[in-house]
């Protein structure tokens, strides 16, 4: 059971934790903690005031200290972790430097901290509970700071360590150590990942991931206020889903729980009762029916248009090998027998691939785009899908620029101008589920 930062952000969040997670103490859970809400991003910020010559840790403190007070902790619990914090960022101070490790072994703490707060409040609660460091139990990484992945042994280990525990375990998400003992991390958000380790090395019967909203819903709710929640997707629909900006599972944090055949639920805290998201390895209907419909903004369309194009070999590698070698991802791809088209997020930066691509073809870059992607298992056989979305864009007058068909079958993408992007998908949203047919 993993709880994010809001799920752990306040007292009476904690105390709902305790509440859901003994309600199912038969299963023994295994509990995995993000850091206290909003304390990662401070703790970076603290980071680059110390490197601007100012030591200030009263954010972050104040943040714990709300905690401590809420379920009457010890005032001087966390003294410690304090002081070595604010150690740890006079070095900083006095170096003026940070690398990835000292940002990993600074982001850390707030996970080191969270963790002793949740087991804390069991033991108060009268429940038996201890918190462990992911890296004490087993959580050996590669080298590679700010996106270390476990390494194969590491389930060997963590499986040795959770076999016989006769307790409610407390684990940092997001951290682990390297073979030096050195503290990595797995990524922002990697208590999702850390989720998926844990119940994967234990073969869990289901992974579940505990955070502010009610599962997977079919759009932004933001956008719109009558996006409903999906029930049930599969892992390749959670992946497409995540990558356009559906926030709420990284894809590859649920790798080893695919591989292993474990079902993942996302659910909302607040909200314990619903039902959620249920993550599946094969989704259980085939109906033709598009689950979510997802959406991006800052999108930039590179429109590369060449006659030598025609009847070569090797050009489009040529164009990719470009933006491979200036380290720019692409997203969507679209191509004729003259045309390249591709997309890019407003992150990237363009201007030194462009101007090399330039050099052998005539190239167009259009700014202020949108993708819009619609993600569905049932789409790969259903029929009439991509009709009935283009036609209600046709009907509300908005141009698409570009349409990719994923090769899984399971997404439809298209560009459009980013100022109808919100139309396009409260409209596309109304034929799609909010009228029968
Ligand atoms: N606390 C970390 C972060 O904010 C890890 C996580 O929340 O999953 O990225
Ligand atoms: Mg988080």
């Amino acid at each position: 059971m993993k709880f994010g930062g809001t799920s752990v952000g306040t007292a009476e969040r904690i105390q709902q934790v305790f509440e859901i997670v003994t309600s199912q103490t038969d299963a023994h859970p295994i509990v995995v903690v993000s850091a206290v809400g909003g304390v990662t991003d401070l703790l970076l910020e603290a980071g680059q005031k110390a490197l601007a010559g100012e030591v200030d840790i009263a954010p972050i403190k104040a943040k714990h200290q709300q905690v401590i007070e809420g379920l009457s902790l010890p005032a001087d619990m966390l003294d410690t972790y304090h002081e070595e914090l604010e150690n740890l960022l006079e070095g900083i101070r006095m170096i003026k430097e940070i690398s990835p490790r000292t940002s990993d072994y600074l982001v850390s703490f707030g996970e080191r901290i969270s963790c002793q707060l949740v087991a804390a409040h069991f033991r108060n609660m009268g429940r038996p509970s201890q918190h462990h460091f992911a890296f004490d139990i087993g959580m050996i990484t590669d080298d590679v700071f700010q996106s270390a992945l476990p390494l194969p042994e590491a389930y060997v280990r963590i499986a040795d360590h959770l076999k016989e525990v006769n307790y409610t375990p407390i684990i940092t998400g997001f951290v682990g150590k390297n073979k030096k003992g050195e503290i990595t991390t797995l990524g922002r958000g990697g208590s999702d990942y850390t989720a998926a380790i844990l119940g994967g090395a234990v073969q869990a019967e289901e992974i579940q991931i505990w955070t502010d909203v009610d599962g997977i819903l079919t759009t932004d709710p933001r956008l719109v206020a009558a996006a409903s929640n999906v029930p049930v997707v599969s892992f390749k629909e959670a992946a497409e889903l995540a990558y356009f900006g559906a926030k709420v599972l990284h894809p590859k944090t649920i790798r080893p729980a695919l591989e292993r055949d474990i079902p993942v639920v996302v659910k909302n805290t607040g909200n314990a009762d619903h039902p959620g998201t249920r993550i599946v390895r094969e989704s259980p209907t085939t109906d033709a029916t598009v689950k979510a419909i997802s959406f991006k903004k800052g999108v930039r369309v590179i429109n590369i248009y060449s006659l030598r194009m025609l009847d070569t070999f090797g050009y489009l590698s040529k164009v990719f090998d470009i933006f491979a070698r200036h380290k720019v991802v692409v997203d969507m791809v679209s191509t004729s027998e003259v045309s390249v088209s591709i997309t890019v997020d407003k992150g990237q930066v363009i201007e030194e691939a462009v101007e090399e691509v330039s050099q052998f073809a005539e190239v167009r870059v259009e700014k202020d785009l949108a993708i819009v992607c619609l993600v569905g298992e049932g789409m790969r056989e259903g029929v009439g899908i991509a009709g009935k979305v283009f036609d209600q864009l046709a009907r509300e007058n908005i141009a698409i620029e570009m349409i990719s068909q994923g090769a899984s079958d399971i997404n439809l993408g298209f560009v459009i101008n980013g100022q109808d992007a919100d139309r396009a998908v409260k409209t596309l949203h109304q034929v799609l589920f909010e009228t029968a047919s």
